[in-house]
């Protein structure tokens, strides 16, 4: 079944560009779509969700004609003899499983590459965001995508979710969620048939922000890397590490920003700041906060839920938030800024404290000193860095985390190897 359906990438590759352009005459209804279903704010929505999601079909239409292998030569003692080449052949069916935060935008990045190297694919959308996906399923048919390569299959992650980890003709599983679900995913993934597996799960990134950055962005940045996308963001900064002698300036421009961000219905076109994705996360969220004050966090700004209809959650701001609490540890994926304090000047000390968590996502840090920058580069446990940046995820930028936020990259040339086997042919003549 899988070799029959297979197909290759090189006949097909102009279409992948076709279904970008088309993505892009629809950007405005995408966005819309994602919009409503999401809770996005829409300009964001335009500009990202959608955006990147063309993009990303551009840069990795352009891979299909380039999945190549090499030429070995071995046997040193009559090397003329003898030679392996390799290939780079499909998996065959891939199943595809994302979250709600960023509906289209998961879809693509895994879509793209699994797409790009020959492979065909079985989609799960989160159950509460399956909107874009069923229209990029209608686009895809006008692209000329060969029927049965594209199946978008919404449903549960108990009972589609599930059976697509179980199943027995599937060959590999490109998952983007939480941990505990990732677990799951691969341990039902090795029990079936030991397919492939690459998960982006969870994380809590630190942010370190020295007394030596350039303040007006690290205070804009910071805001960023909490409030984009209201914390619905898998590399928001989770922890933000502030050197004590601008903690208290930097915590007060931030507040002062706060105050100005417009909070409403996301398809206005001034508003900053959407609802949440649904109930039952506002809920979460709500809970979370509760437990920073019970734990003796100071809950300096926000923290209950917006007095207007809708799933809204105000921009929060602990501060005071020591490592052992549950709000220092645990992912929030809400507008929730967590800060603490260290001493000026230790480096060592910032670095060891922002190592310190199972999760290893992202992370970023805000210093003029480039020296100092390579220094906590080099030792940060993530997968991403950003230096004196923040949320600059590219097409073009292998994405993905270390330690048990996962293992496998979206994204960049690397992604393609998530999508393919490598085939080692030796010859003697
Ligand atoms: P989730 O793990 O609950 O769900 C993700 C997907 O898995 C959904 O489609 C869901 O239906 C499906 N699923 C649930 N149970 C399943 C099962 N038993 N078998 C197979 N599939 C199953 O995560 P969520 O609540 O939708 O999203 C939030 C989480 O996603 C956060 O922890 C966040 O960090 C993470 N996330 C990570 C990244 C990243 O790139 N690392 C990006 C976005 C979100
Ligand atoms: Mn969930």
């Amino acid at each position: 079944m899988v070799s029959e359906v297979m197909f290759c990438s090189l006949t097909y590759c102009g279409r992948p560009v076709r279904l970008a352009d088309l993505m892009e005459e629809h950007q405005e209804e995408l966005a819309t779509i994602e919009s409503i279903d999401s809770g996005a704010v829409y300009t964001l929505a335009l500009k990202t969700h959608v955006g990147m999601s063309i993009q990303t079909f551009r840069y990795f239409a352009g891979w299909c004609d380039k999945i190549q292998g090499k030429t070995i030569p071995i046997n040193q003692a009559r090397p003329n003899r003898n030679l392996t080449f390799t290939k780079r052949e499909p998996l065959g069916v891939c199943a595809i499983v994302i979250p709600w935060n960023y509906p289209l935008m998961m879809l693509a990045w895994k879509s793209a590459a699994c797409l790009a190297t020959g492979n065909t694919l079985v989609l799960k959308p989160a159950q509460v965001t399956p909107l874009t996906a069923l229209k990029f399923a209608e686009l895809s048919v006008k692209a000329g995508i060969p029927k049965g390569v594209i199946n978008i299959l919404p449903g549960s992650g108990g009972m589609v979710g599930q059976r697509l980890s179980d199943h027995p003709d599937i060959r590999k599983l490109g998952f983007t969620g939480s941990t505990p679900i990732g677990k799951q995913i691969m341990k039902s993934c090795a029990l079936s048939n030991l397919k492939k597996v690459s998960l982006e799960l969870g994380g809590k990134s630190p942010l370190i922000i020295f007394s030596d950055c350039d303040m007006d962005k690290a205070v804009r940045m910071g805001m960023g890397s909490v409030f984009f996308n209201k914390g619905e963001n898998c590399i928001a900064a989770g922890r933000l590490f502030v050197e004590e002698s601008i903690h208290d300036e930097f915590i007060s421009r931030v507040v002062k920003e706060i105050k100005k961000m417009k909070i409403g219905d996301p398809l206005d076109r001034s508003t900053d700041h959407g609802p949440q994705n649904h109930r039952a996360h506002l809920e979460k969220l709500l809970e979370y906060c509760e437990m920073g004050v019970k734990e003796g966090a100071i809950l300096l700004y926000g923290g209950k839920q917006v007095d207007r209809p809708g799933f809204f959650m105000e921009p929060t701001v602990f501060t005071d938030v020591e490592d052992h609490m549950f709000i220092a540890k645990e992912e929030s994926f809400g507008p929730i800024m967590v800060v603490s304090k260290f001493k000026d000047g230790d480096v060592d000390g910032v670095l060891q404290r922002a190592n310190d968590s199972e999760y290893g996502l992202a992370s970023g840090v805000f210093t003029r000193d480039i020296n100092k920058a390579m220094y906590v580069s080099e030792r940060l446990e993530a997968g991403t860095v950003f230096i004196n940046t923040y949320n600059k995820t590219d097409v073009a930028s292998p994405f993905g985390g270390f330690k048990q936020s996962g293992f496998g990259k979206d994204l960049g040339e690397d992604a393609l190897l998530e999508y393919l086997r490598t085939k080692s042919v030796t010859v003697e003549y």
